[in-house]
């Protein structure tokens, strides 16, 4: 067995874990393999152990990644900022963003998606903790984006995504997610087509599973560290 393998197994096994102590159904949780920074032989690993879903975080290497493997079975995410200027890659390559913060992003990306597409799949990211990230709104602002980007034909508003603070403690990790989630299901009232709580990565992960994530994020446990010096120049 390789090792992405093999990691990609223990991954599972965690969720699995995670799952089974709330009580909850493993299959409820979708496993978004970020394989940002790595190379598409990595990526090919990880689709021969059954992983569909990956995520990255820079759009050129992204897109790169998308077009060179042309596998149609394959479940793109985009998780990075989002700048408007690369909106329209996003828009004509990927099956998702989860990185929508405002209206201009959200507008830009529904007139980019190509006609012949299903509609784009999006989460609002929330800045749930991070007095340092840039990324994000507030939890005040959500209904009022929330109505917008529901009115934009070829976007889904899918749910929420959030990238909570570092933070040791396992209490304090839950009490962030667990924000999170009443926001989620607050959102999934007024909005049939949200299922979806991308929030949870390598540090979080358990308790993101135990305030009711649905999606987790998680590169360096199946692919390994990350080397910034070699890619994703070209963000
Ligand atoms: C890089 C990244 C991840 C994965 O982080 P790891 O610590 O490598 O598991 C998840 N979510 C986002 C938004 C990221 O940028």
């Amino acid at each position: 067995m390789t090792s992405i393998q093999h990691n990609l197994q223990q991954v599972r096994e965690r969720i699995s874990a995670a799952a089974a102590k709330c009580g909850r159904d493993p299959a409820e949780i979708t496993l978004l393999a970020v394989s940002k920074t790595k190379p598409q032989s990595a990526v090919e690993e990880a689709i021969a152990a059954g992983q569909r879903c990956f995520g990255e975080n820079y759009v050129q290497e992204g897109v790169d990644k998308i077009l060179a493997l042309g596998n149609s079975a394959l479940e793109w995410h985009f998780i990075g900022p989002l700048q408007s200027n690369k909106s329209r890659l996003v828009a004509e390559n990927f099956d998702w963003c989860h990185t929508v913060d405002r209206l201009k992003i959200a507008t830009r990306l529904n007139e980019q998606r190509p006609a012949d597409l299903p509609s784009l799949n999006v989460l609002i990211q929330i800045n749930i903790s991070d007095e340092n990230s840039k990324s994000g709104i507030m939890l005040e602002a959500l209904s009022e984006l929330a109505k917008e980007i529901a009115l934009l034909p070829r976007l889904t508003l899918r749910g929420l995504m959030a990238i909570p603070a570092p933070e040791a403690e396992y209490s304090r990790q839950l009490a962030v997610c667990q924000q999170m989630a009443e926001a989620f299901n607050a959102l999934k009232k007024d909005y049939p087509a949200v299922d979806t709580l991308s929030l949870g990565m390598s540090d979080d992960m358990d308790a993101a599973i135990a305030a009711g994530s649905t999606m987790v994020r998680i590169g360096t446990a199946i692919f390994g560290a990350r080397d910034y010096s070699a890619a994703h120049n070209n963000n």
